[in-house]
């Protein structure tokens, strides 16, 4: 901070929205193009991106931020200043470098980058071909049918395009659950598409298809955590995902938990679904020694209290996709009973051949979940729920630092701290959905959605600005990932593509 902030402001580059629109218009006006009337298209064409370099420091100018760090809570026109990947501080009129770039927060909310624990990217591709599908649906078609048609590309294409979404939606760290990952060139796949992407990710490597003791160990996963992940200090890092453990007391599993317990890679498993990975496939991982604090419980909507209280006392954490089990049928979401144990839960999209990865939309599908079993819990005894008990405020945390806790990095990501890493998310509240600002809290959660991310920020870059991804991300994703479903649709035939979006009624045995 070399600078008081009016001399820093006024030698400082100045990246603002009207600005950045009025040296369009003079460039475009420049080199012969009708701006002026024309399609807001050419005018989006002809804007220059802004200069972020990387190094350079940002500085936030009169922002409401929403740190979501207890200690700090909302600050109202304030800045946050940004040097080297983190945060250096918080506060009105800050001074800041010279060269620091300027983003102008008026009339917008800074909040912590999202955190999305359990996502299927490879399957992004095949965007919204299930919306009608159960979770019956989705085993008979991708894993009896279709999983073996994707090649190395298509898991780079879809999972490139599932972080240009996630950039674009504020989410600046992903859980990639990789479960379609059938060689080294896969694993491979996955892992450059996520480091290509420039935010931040963790590969959740894995492969539903055996069980996995049959795959941990031949050499794929030791070989990719040595060529790409020998540190931790990148914005890419890797754990394991497999579906637990079943219910043998031998234990089969046990070679795949000690690799992972060796190579200290966490483990995310889909559990408590119905009678899968439930109470007593819990009781067997505590039983052998591996109900471990570094495990994520995915869903975890069909298990007795008994077992979420073993969870608790493990230190694990819940990752809970309320659009997923409200419409797949994996078990209603449990946020008020995992609350009620005290494990940090965090949020999920799970698959977008159904749902989006909207973040927003998880907040709110997860207080529509909590908030609807109460009151229909209450009329049905004939009572009426006076106070509602998950708060805005809550599934915020789930966002954000329940996401960082459960990735084991509370201390560097999760709020807008000084000293945390800068994963920053800039959302306009000058909108037609937004205006007047009365409550940033509550209108981040009921009210705000992706087409109000202006900016977003991991690790001190920007990745999004005005409105726009930068870098060229989104063109390549869609190309790619365009081809890549032509692919697909070849393989999987005409009759069953059709067929799939349109399930006739379906009893499950
Ligand atoms: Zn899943």
């Amino acid at each position: 901070m070399d600078k008081d902030s009016g001399s820093g402001e006024a030698a400082g580059p100045h990246l603002r929205r009207r600005s950045l629109l009025g040296a369009a218009a003079g460039i475009a006006a420049a080199g012969g193009v009708g701006v002026a009337g024309g399609p807001a298209r050419a005018e989006a064409a002809a804007r220059p991106e802004p200069s972020f370099a990387p190094g350079r420091s940002v500085v936030f100018r009169n922002a409401t931020v929403v740190t979501g760090d207890p200690r700090l809570g909302v600050r109202y026109e304030s800045d946050v200043l940004v040097i080297g990947g983190t945060v250096r501080a918080i506060g009105r009129n800050l001074s800041v470098p010279g060269d620091a770039a300027v983003i102008d927060g008026r009339g917008a909310i800074v909040m912590p980058g999202m955190i999305d624990t359990h996502r299927h990217m490879w399957q992004t591709v095949i965007r919204g071909l299930g919306a009608e599908w159960t979770i019956a649906n989705y085993f008979g078609w991708i894993y009896e049918r279709w999983a073996s048609f994707w090649r190395p590309e298509d898991l780079y294409a879809s999972s490139l395009l599932s972080m240009a979404e996630s950039i674009n939606a504020g989410v600046t760290t992903t859980v990639d659950w990789s479960q379609d990952l059938r060689s080294y060139d896969y694993a491979e796949a996955a892992a450059e598409a996520l480091f290509d992407s420039g935010a931040r990710a963790r590969l959740a490597y894995g492969y539903s298809f055996i069980p996995p003791q049959d795959w941990v160990l031949k050499g794929d996963v030791a070989r990719l955590q040595r060529e790409r992940f020998s540190s931790n200090d990148q914005l890419v890092t890797l754990q394991l995902a497999w579906d637990g453990t079943g219910t043998e007391r031998a234990f089969p599993e046990r070679p795949a938990w000690e690799f992972a317990r060796a190579h200290h890679l966490p483990v995310t498993m889909h559990s408590g679904v119905r009678n899968w990975m439930a109470d007593e496939q819990i009781l067997n991982l505590r039983d052998n020694g591996f109900l471990l604090p570094t495990n994520t419980y995915v869903h975890c909507g069909t298990m007795s209290e008994s077992n979420y209280q073993l969870i608790a006392d493990s230190g694990g954490t819940v990752s809970i996709a309320a659009e997923s089990e409200l419409n797949a049928g994996q078990g209603y979401p449990p946020t008020g009973r995992i609350r009620a144990h005290g494990i940090p839960v965090s949020l999920s999209s799970d698959t977008q051949v159904w749902w989006s990865a909207d973040m927003f939309a998880a907040m709110r599908a997860t207080l529509n979940a909590d908030r609807g079993i109460d009151h229909y819990r209450a009329h049905g005894q004939g009572k009426t729920v006076v106070n509602n008990n998950l708060r805005t405020q809550d599934v915020l945390h789930f966002a954000t630092q329940g996401g960082a806790d459960t990735l084991g990095e509370s201390a560097r990501l999760g709020s807008i701290t000084p000293g945390k890493f800068a994963d920053l998310v800039m959302v306009r509240a000058d909108t037609p959905s937004m205006v007047p600002l009365i409550n940033p809290v509550h209108q981040l959660v009921f009210h705000a959605q992706r087409g109000e991310v202006d900016t977003v920020m991991v690790h001190g870059r920007v990745l999004k600005h005005d409105g726009r991804l930068l870098g060229g991300l989104f063109p390549r994703a869609r190309r790619l990932a365009e081809a890549s479903m032509n692919h697909l649709r070849d393989r999987i035939g005409e009759q069953q593509w059709s067929q799939s979006q349109d399930p006739p009624p379906f009893e499950m045995g």
